[in-house]
């Protein structure tokens, strides 16, 4: 028995049995190992370490009411991950692999599954870094694939917490033809700066606005930009530097099902002022809903900063009902292990 404080996980680092590891040498991949050491020994002139050839996901598995253990819309990363290693020419990891690379890294560390009724899960973060050692500026030759698991703890206990949020004036983090609209390190290694800035100042999560003309809304450095507008319409940025989030996704279809209208199209900054719900999304946390965002001298003031709006709330729960296996997966979302 693991002596796990399931109540006080938060979202932090935690050595569990193992990671999952792959090589890709000769143009093929090799079978893939559990390892239980938490280090990877690599040349001093990888890749991965000189020019940013790395690419990240991630995912949740979550233990249901019913018992069984299912992890949620993996088919989406394993593609996604595909269009990060062609953009960046690292070997692309097929998805039978990922999805045979989750099953198995999960399966393996299964007891560090948060129990159901606890509102954790375990989180899943693939990695694809090149390996081999190189120089000069070129696509390695060696490439290798991990997957770590880790528990994360419940984030909201006692409902969804509004926040403020701060758009960020004197950087950028992606180019409209860079690489904003694929998973790699190097898009958050531009935006850490901005981060802690915005953090000291009050704001837990910043918004950015397109890097051309600074008029229209982005996304927020690590979570995709949602608006909900008084008829209840769904409104998210359409623009090419902005990462398809699964969550967003997620929650345009539940948006549908529950009746909402769903726009997908470039959102102008000055439209701030008309919605009546904003929230931030992604895979840790769902959503984030956004209370209030300060825009230079201007303060917009979007909700009541002491819950979240109705849709909001109610596309939170659909999500995590469909999740923790509280609703039917009419949309086939959930790969039970
Ligand atoms: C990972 C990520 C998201 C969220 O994507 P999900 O698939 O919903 O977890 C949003 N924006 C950026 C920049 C990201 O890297």
């Amino acid at each position: 028995m693991l002596n796990i404080d399931w109540g006080n996980l938060g979202f932090k680092y935690m050595d569990t049995k193992c990671h999952i590891r792959y090589v890709w040498r000769d143009g093929k991949w090799n079978e893939g190992e559990l390892v239980e050491e938490p280090y990877l020994k690599m040349h001093i002139a990888a890749t991965c370490l000189h020019y940013g050839q790395e690419a990240f996901e991630g995912m949740k598995a979550f233990r249901c009411k019913d018992g069984a253990l299912r992890v949620f819309r993996p088919e989406q990363n394993a593609d996604r991950m595909q269009k990060t290693a062609i953009r960046t020419c690292m070997a692309p990891v097929p998805e039978e692999m990922f999805i045979d690379a989750i099953k198995r890294v999960v399966k393996a560390n299964e007891e560090y599954v948060p129990p159901y009724g606890t509102g954790g899960s375990l989180y899943i973060r693939p990695l694809l870094i090149g390996t081999g050692e190189q120089i000069g500026v070129a696509p390695s030759t060696e490439y290798t694939f991990l997957v770590l698991v880790m528990p994360a703890g419940e984030y909201y206990k006692g409902g969804l917490k509004p926040v403020k949020s701060v758009i960020i004036e004197d950087f950028d983090r992606a180019a409209p033809k860079g690489m904003g609209d694929v998973k790699v390190g190097g898009n958050y290694a531009a935006s850490i700066y901005a981060h802690e800035k915005a953090k000291a100042a009050g704001f837990p999560v910043e918004l950015y606005l397109d890097p051309v003309k600074h008029s229209y809304i982005e996304e927020f450095a690590t979570s995709n930009f949602l608006g909900i507008k008084a008829d209840g319409t769904y409104v998210t940025p359409d623009s090419p530097s902005v990462l398809p989030s699964v969550t967003n996704k997620t929650l345009m279809q539940l948006a549908k099902d529950h009746g909402h209208k769903v726009e997908v199209r470039p959102v102008h900054v000055d439209e701030l002022e008309t919605f009546t719900e904003v929230a931030a999304c992604g895979t840790a946390v769902v959503v984030t809903p956004v209370y209030e965002i300060t825009h230079g001298k201007k303060v917009i003031t979007i909700s009541d900063p002491e819950v979240a709006g109705p849709v909001t709330e109610k596309l939170f729960n659909a999500v995590q009902d469909i999740q923790y296996g509280r609703a039917p997966d009419t949309h086939g979302w959930c790969m039970v292990i």
